[in-house]
This record gives C-alpha cells, structure tokens and sequence, in this order.
C-alpha cells in the first residue's frame, strides 16, 4: 500500500505457536515491537493463529503486547503458507498497522514475502537491528549485507507497512511487568482458510540437542578439531555442562556434524549464558551468530586467531588436547 493512501498506526508482530505453544520469539519480538512503540507514542498488537493453544496469550501483555488478534481454526493445525500469507494481508487490511514484525523462522521466512507481495510493500529479511529515525519516524532495519562485512540500515519510505524479519533469539525477552490488555477474535471469511495445498503428513525432527537455542551452555567445534570423530568431545563436555552442540559451516559442509548444529550468518543466533570454541577461528559470519554469548571462551592454536578479539578467557592450545583436560577437571569437581 503506498503511504498516504491508508491511515496507519502501531506496531503488529506476527507470533508463532508450534505444537500449542507459543514460541519465545513471539516474547522476543514483543518487547522489541514495545520499544518501538513507545518511541512512536503508540499500541503493539500481536497476532497469533493456530488450531489449539495450551499457553495462555494473555501472558503476553507482560512483555508489551496491547492487544492480541487470535484467529483459531481446523486448518491451523499445520503451518500452511499460503493459508497464513493470506491471513496476515487480511488482518493487516484490517487493523492497518505502520510496521509488522515477525520472526525469521522456517515458517516466517516463507509466508512473509507472500504476504508482503499479497500487500504491495517491501520486507526487510533477518534485521539484527531495528530502531525508530527520530527525524522522519521510519523504521531503521538493519541487517548483514554482501556476506556479513557490512551492516546496511534500510528504510521503507513510500509504502506501509513497513515489514521485518527478525531471527530468533536476536533480541533478548524484556523482563515481565505487569500490564493489562485485551484479547480479540477476529472475524476471517472462511475462503481465506482455503488453500491449494495439502499437507500430508509432519514430521518433528526428535535429535533433541538440536535445538541450541534454547541453551544457556554451547560447546562449539570447528575445524580446528580436525576430524568428525573429535566431535564426541565436543559431545561429551555439552552433555556434562547439560548444554547443546554447536559447529561452525565448514565443519556441516564436511558433513562431520548436522545443519541444525551451524552456528552463525547462515546458521543459528545464539546466545546462550556461556559459549565454547574449540578449533573456530571467528570469522565476522561465525561471530555474527554467537558475540552476545554472555561468556566465551575459545581454544585455538593461533594466538592471532580473530577468536580470541571476543573471547572472555582465550586458551592457546590444542582443541583434541585441552577439551578432555577440561572435561576431566569439570567431572571431578562435579563430585
Ligand atoms: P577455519 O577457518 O579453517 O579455522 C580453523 C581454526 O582452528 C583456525 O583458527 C586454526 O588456528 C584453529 N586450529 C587448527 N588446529 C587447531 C587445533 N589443533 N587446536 C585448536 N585450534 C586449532 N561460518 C560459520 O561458522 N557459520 C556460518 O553461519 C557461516 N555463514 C557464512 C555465510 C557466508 C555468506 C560466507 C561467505 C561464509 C560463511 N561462513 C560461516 C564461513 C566463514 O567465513 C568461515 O569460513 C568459517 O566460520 C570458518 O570455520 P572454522 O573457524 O571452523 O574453520
């Protein structure tokens, strides 16, 4: 929509239910979508669809949200893109908000650009940052660009709303308060529940230290460890720290470790309390993925490796050598 041809106002942020849960980039991106709003002295509204929710969305007024536009229906029960591209242009047509926002997941990567096509505006993909211009009142999308070396701030001038991607764990959960608002059903015609695909069957990948993520302890391996077997060090230590397994990309392209394992511009943002690197040398697109780890701590054989710029504690050594050391120590004074 070209701007000046709608009244637009307030920040919507697309949330995401998997499985009945309401995923924590839904939180993530309140509290963002709160900042913003508050610069632009307006309301956040927080759309979620689904087919059964076990989480009360009333939890989510804690983290900024004004008002929550819940749309249940049967053929929720699976994500359908074209089903939830033409559900957000609807809503969106609807309440007219000046900036959507929503996550960079599988599901949000692919029925947002439809959904920005379905609305003739413009969508800014995995923003790492977003801000208010305070002169013009525009949304600052910012976001790696030409392989991660430069940060491009991006605006949407002429047309509404203004649409952004943001990858999961970017922006940190805002702290709870207590806040009211209100919760509403919106009325959807039923063609918009019709699509031309089916969806036979799902299936949830079970590898359950997979989702690195939802740590607080990674234990990171890359190349440096010079073999797919030197990953069940990696392993070992992880498992003893109760944390996940993360790998840098040449160490997934070698296949010595999973895709969900990949930490970094192409891979996963983590930022969990503590991050180990062993073997990683820390090139801006593996840094990208981890700098706001609360702690880092990275072993490389290189006192020169770009690692150690960010590490909190560097050990310069042999990865197959000190990882053992270290989860010996660990286990002994574990008891
Ligand atoms: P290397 O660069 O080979 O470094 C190995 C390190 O191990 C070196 O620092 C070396 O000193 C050290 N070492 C060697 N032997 C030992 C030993 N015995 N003990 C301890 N240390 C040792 N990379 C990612 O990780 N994630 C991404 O998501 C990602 N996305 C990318 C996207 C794009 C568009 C591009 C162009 C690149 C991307 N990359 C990504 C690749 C990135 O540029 C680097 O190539 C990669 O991060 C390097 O991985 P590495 O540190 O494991 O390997």
């Amino acid at each position: 929509m070209r701007r000046g041809s709608v009244s637009v106002g307030g920040v919507m942020v697309c949330g995401e239910v998997r499985r009945g849960r309401i995923h924590s980039v839904t939180m993530e991106l309140a509290g963002k979508g709160r900042e913003l709003a508050d610069k632009k002295d307006t309301q956040v509204s927080c759309l979620l669809f689904f087919n059964e929710l076990l989480d009360d969305p009333a939890d989510l007024f804690y983290y900024g949200v004004n008002r929550v536009l819940a749309v249940r229906h049967e053929s929720l029960k699976y994500f359908n893109q074209e089903i939830a591209a033409k559900l957000l242009a609807h809503i969106v047509g609807i309440y007219l908000p000046e900036i959507v926002l929503a996550p960079a997941t599988t599901a949000g990567r692919t029925y947002l650009p439809a959904a920005a096509a379905m609305l003739h505006t413009g969508l800014t993909a995995d923003c790492t940052g977003l801000d208010i211009d305070e002169e013009s009142g525009l949304l600052l999308q910012t976001r790696p660009a030409i392989g991660g070396n430069v940060m491009a701030t991006i605006k949407t001038p002429d047309y509404v709303p203004q649409m952004s991607t943001v990858r999961p764990k970017t922006f940190r959960i805002p702290p709870r308060m207590e806040r009211g608002g209100e919760i509403v059903y919106p009325e959807v015609p039923t063609d918009i529940f019709e699509s031309r695909i089916e969806v036979m069957s799902v299936e949830y990948s079970d590898d359950g230290d997979s989702n690195i993520q939802d740590k607080d302890v990674i234990i990171s391996g890359g190349k440096g460890l010079k073999r797919a077997e030197n990953f069940a060090i990696v392993r070992r230590l992880a498992e003893l720290l109760d944390g996940g397994v993360g790998a840098s990309r040449p160490t997934v392209e070698a296949k010595w470790i999973g895709y969900p394992h990949q930490v970094g511009l192409s891979g996963k943002i983590v930022s969990p309390k503590f991050y180990l690197a062993a073997g990683i040398s820390g090139a801006v697109q593996h840094l990208a993925g981890m700098q706001t780890a609360q702690k880092i701590v990275a072993i490389n054989k290189d006192p020169d490796a770009p690692i150690f710029r960010v590490a909190d504690i560097a050990l310069c050594g042999d990865a197959a050598d000190i990882l053992p050391r270290l989860t010996k120590r660990i286990t002994e004074e574990m008891g």
